[in-house]
């Protein structure tokens, strides 16, 4: 962990990460953390860029995530998933072509317009082009983090609206155990 996210802080000097994913060639780590009651901050960096939303529990954006990013096995159709910033939409649009996934995400000003809006309405705050594995191993590890830190109670306390994605997680520990061959 390491040199890990020191420089980033968050919106308010936010310190407490549980998990970041593993160190890789290319630099790509993902955290996820719950930052406030029906708030959670997520950072995403390829070593390049990195960029940063605070989702609200209006929809359930965690579990959206994982299926999202489960949805990248075994169909190349772009995987969507919608966060809302209240009133801001956050859209990742995660596109697989073999074992390589294009992450693409747009924000629009306002979800309760956007939501019907083609991608390329929103403008492009954050793109990187990652192996699947790589996106999958570091979801995942966030999620666990975040488990392993607040436990399913501590969880839905503090996300309120949505209890903590077990099966969603599951299922993606399960693709990318088989698929991507990691044994984490
Ligand atoms: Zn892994």
């Amino acid at each position: 962990m390491e040199g890990l996210s020191r420089s980033w802080l968050g919106p308010s000097g936010f310190r407490g990460w549980t998990t970041v994913g593993d160190r890789v060639a290319g630099g790509f780590e993902f955290q996820w953390a719950l930052t406030g009651s029906g708030w959670a901050t997520y950072r995403i960096t390829d070593g390049v860029s990195e960029h940063s939303d605070v989702p609200s529990y209006c929809t359930d954006a965690l579990a959206d995530l994982l299926a999202g990013v489960a949805g990248l096995y075994g169909s190349e159709a772009p995987q969507r998933v919608s966060f809302d910033m209240e009133p801001a939409e956050v859209r990742w649009v995660l596109r697989a072509a073999g074992k390589t996934v294009t992450i693409d995400i747009h924000r629009f000003p306002d979800l309760h317009h956007s939501s019907r809006l083609p991608d390329g309405d929103g403008e492009c705050v954050w793109s990187s082009v990652q192996p699947r594995r790589v996106v999958a191993h570091a979801v995942l590890e966030a999620a666990q983090g975040l488990l392993d830190r607040h436990g399913a109670k501590g969880y839905l306390k503090k996300w309120a609206e949505h209890p903590f994605p077990a099966a969603e997680l599951g299922e993606l520990r399960r693709l990318h155990r088989e698929r991507d061959d990691c044994a984490h």
